[in-house]
């Protein structure tokens, strides 16, 4: 049973007032807010066996290690994943691009070709566009629909024996759209080619099987997903992660040193140099136990009530413009009000409590494809309500009323 009132209780920011008004937190595209659990597992491991890990013999430094490699496990499970190093710990997807992306600059050359996508964010379109400088290769962009949807008849047309890499989000984030990405993975391996998948807004809502997918890279952020900052991870096939070489150079990442040469420390250590954020990679683990303790399937049921609630009163409203209106969406609402900017908007519901985001949503080629400066965003999670939508849909009459 879906018993959002319990889920609001495990979360203890929802309990705050912003400018005297109770908390509605809307920007959960930009990041989840946190449950006790999870808050309680850092202070946890800081408190009782704080230590670095793989290395010690001491019994603190065993803690943690099995506590760390526990957490690769869980990750490992919740994405299906065959092998438990072929999870790879990072500070977030946009530190997993940025390792694949560079990997990348040996396996490159000179007009070969990349296939990124209309629809990205920043994360995934400025590493690749380094990579081309670097290398010389070709950056193709699969173009989008007014629906906000990614154009596949064009991306066929683009994909041909050059291409080396496709590199595609399976949810934007600037308007929520579910790109069909089993269908571009099975054609770019048509053509032999790679692709990695930026999940960072897919997996808040969507439970991903990689092996199902059969996708090379799959990249999150445990922030999005009720975890902390600082902490992600991204899955590569075992022989891909062979192929690439580390990205960082450091302690924990090698197996011998001397000055004439470095011999490499096997996978994941190979892509994990230096010291971890420890305490945020067990979190990671536990957010993960409790998204799944409420299961993804209530989830984005529930979710894709709060989608579809939302849309028909923000309709209602005269002389709005809802932008992403694909049938595949998860809950995120990206609108403008005809004649008012939108971080106008923005500034005035956040008096009253309302927390949303406006502007380009680090995905600027979307709004140019729009001619617009951005948009009012609202994105929400399970712990949201009918009666929160209700509330923003309010603030927003009158904010229109008074900025028209
Ligand atoms: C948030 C987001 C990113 C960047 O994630 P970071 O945690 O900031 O590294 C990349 N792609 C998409 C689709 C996102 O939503």
């Amino acid at each position: 049973m879906f018993d959002v009132e319990k889920i609001r209780k495990d979360f203890p920011i929802l309990n705050r007032k912003v400018n005297g008004k109770p908390l509605v937190y809307f920007d959960n595209a930009a990041t989840s807010q946190k449950p006790q659990v999870m808050m309680d597992s850092i202070v946890d491991y800081y408190s009782n066996f704080n230590a670095n890990i793989h290395r010690g013999v001491h019994t603190l430094s065993q803690e943690a290690t099995n506590a760390y490699e526990e957490a690769r496990i869980k990750i490992q499970n919740h994405f299906n994943a065959a092998k438990s190093h072929e999870i790879i710990l990072t500070s977030g997807t946009t530190h997993s691009i940025n390792m694949v992306a560079s990997g990348f600059s040996s396996l490159l050359k000179h007009e070969d070709e990349v296939i990124v996508s209309a629809l990205e964010h920043h994360s995934n379109i400025v590493p690749w566009q380094m990579l081309c400088e670097r290398t010389g290769a070709v950056l193709k962009v699969i173009p989008m629909t007014l629906k906000g949807e990614l154009d596949i008849d064009a991306y066929g047309d683009l994909l041909s024996e050059k291409t080396k890499l496709v590199f595609v989000n399976h949810v934007s984030n600037a308007l929520g759209t579910v790109n069909p990405i089993k269908k571009i993975i099975d054609m770019a391996h048509d053509y032999a080619a790679a692709v990695l998948i930026d999940g960072a807004q897919a997996t808040p809502h969507i439970k991903p099987d990689v092996q199902e997918l059969d996708c090379e890279f799959y990249t999150c952020s445990a922030h999005k997903l009720c975890g902390p900052t600082g902490v992600g991870m991204i899955y590569g096939k075992e022989s891909w992660l062979n192929k690439l070489p580390p990205y960082q150079g450091g302690g924990e990442m090698i197996s011998e040193v001397t000055f004439e040469k470095t011999t490499y420390a096997e996978l994941p250590h190979k892509f994990e140099a230096g010291t971890p954020n420890i305490a945020g990679v067990i979190a990671f683990g536990v957010a993960l136990d409790y998204m799944n303790s409420i299961g993804f399937n209530q989830i984005a049921a529930y979710e894709n009530e709060l989608l579809h609630y939302a849309t028909n009163k923000l309709l209602e409203i005269d002389k709005m413009v809802l932008y992403g209106t694909s049938k595949e969406k998860t809950a995120v609402i990206s609108f403008n009000i005809e004649g008012i900017h939108p971080y106008d908007i923005g500034s005035i519901i956040d008096k009253l409590g309302i927390a949303v985001r406006t502007g380009h949503h680090c995905a600027q080629p979307i709004m140019d494809y729009y001619k617009i400066p951005g948009t009012v965003r609202a994105s929400f999670s399970f712990y949201n309500t009918k009666e929160e939508i209700d509330i923003f849909i309010e603030a927003l009459i009158r904010a229109k009323t008074m900025l028209s």
